[in-house]
């Protein structure tokens, strides 16, 4: 199964992501933790991230798609994936169509996690905190001004491939402001949808 979550930053895409692939046992794809590790390890492509992540701004197309072509070819990929911040710019939706084309397999749902946008600003700043509290290293992005640009970023690149999974009838909404077991509950009944199928 290929699933897709779409939200804006701090709508809880990496933890339902994460919910789903131990339930169903097929690896969660997060562009973002792909970029931080490169990063981190200071690769090429980290070094070009860097600033633009730390910034709030997208990393180019043809950067994340690379990232995800070499990731989904690997083996664990073969029986599905979740896809957790990409695609993120209709470029990448169309990159990712031919991608999946080219293996013979396709999307099957699109999760569209529903978030009220006046809190995300509080969600964001209590990850923030927790990760603090946790001993450990807060994202550079997760303050005010970098996730105003993430925001603008979201509303000017990737909302609109929102649209288009509606139009190829793959989108399905949820309720992104509901604790986090409600919020995977609404999944799973999403899911099972599907594996009934
Ligand atoms: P995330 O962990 O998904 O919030 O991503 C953190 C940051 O990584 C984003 O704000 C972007 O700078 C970068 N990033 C992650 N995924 C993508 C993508 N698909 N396209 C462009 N930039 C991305």
């Amino acid at each position: 199964m290929i699933l897709m979550l779409l939200g804006p930053p701090g709508a809880g895409k990496g933890t339902q992501s994460q919910l789903i692939s131990d339930k169903l046992g097929i690896p969660q794809l997060s562009t973002g933790d792909m970029l931080r590790a490169a990063v981190k390890a200071g690769t090429p492509i980290g070094m070009k991230a860097k600033k633009i992540m730390a910034e709030g701004g997208l990393v180019h197309d043809e950067i994340v798609i690379g990232i995800i072509a070499d990731r989904i070819a690997e083996p664990d990929c073969a029986k599905g994936f979740i896809l957790d911040g990409f695609p993120r710019t209709l470029a990448q939706a169309d990159a990712l169509d031919t991608l999946l084309k080219s293996r013979g397999s396709k999307i099957d749902c699109v999760i569209e996690l529903k978030v009220d946008d006046t809190k995300l600003v509080d969600r964001i700043e209590c990850r923030a905190r927790e990760t603090q509290a946790a001993g450990g290293t807060v994202r550079a992005d997760d303050n005010a001004d970098a996730l105003k640009t993430r925001l603008i970023a979201y509303y000017r690149e990737t909302a609109p491939i929102i649209g288009y999974y509606f139009a190829h009838g793959l989108l399905k909404p949820v309720d992104g402001m509901a604790p986090i077991e409600d919020v995977s509950r609404q999944i799973d009944e999403i899911l099972s949808e599907f594996q009934a199928a």
